[in-house]
């Protein structure tokens, strides 16, 4: 075999080795984890996995409020999103639907509610309209449009 085949084999390889790699680095895969969320005040929430892993997760700026809310921690909860490292997950934007909290048995949408106006929000802390400290409100996904 000539040299300059076997050359252009490993080159052709290494090509293709490189655009894997790429597109792996591109395209996050999507994975949903489940455990026990811990809400700790000055730090990112923790979700810890039936085999004892503590994931540390991260979100968009709704998702990190909600995952500051200490009236959900020690909950079970179910996480989609991907993994940035090693024990640190990124949930998908909350528009996704992404997080999820489990009560009786059930996975409910994580919301806050103003009972003076009848407002939901999505985030904790002051109703938008009357300023009231929104009460949390567990939801079932499919109640919510
Ligand atoms: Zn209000």
């Amino acid at each position: 075999m000539p040299p300059s085949y076997n050359e252009g084999m490993r080159r052709c390889l290494l090509l293709v080795l490189a655009g894997a790699l790429a597109f792996a680095a591109s395209e996050p895969k999507t994975q949903t984890i489940e455990g026990k969320l811990t809400i700790h005040p000055d730090a990112p929430a923790t979700l810890e996995t039936p085999e004892h892993q503590v994931i540390t997760l991260d979100g968009d700026t709704p998702t990190r409020k909600v995952l500051h809310d200490e009236r959900i921690s020690g909950m079970d909860a179910q996480a989609t999103g991907h993994f940035t490292a090693p024990g640190k997950f990124l949930v998908d934007p909350q528009y996704k639907r992404a997080l999820l909290v489990r009560k009786d048995g059930k996975l409910k949408m994580v919301t806050y509610w103003c009972d003076v106006c009848g407002i939901r929000a999505y985030t904790p802390g002051p109703c938008v309209c009357c300023q009231k400290e929104t009460d949390l409100d567990l939801r079932d996904p499919d109640d919510i449009r």
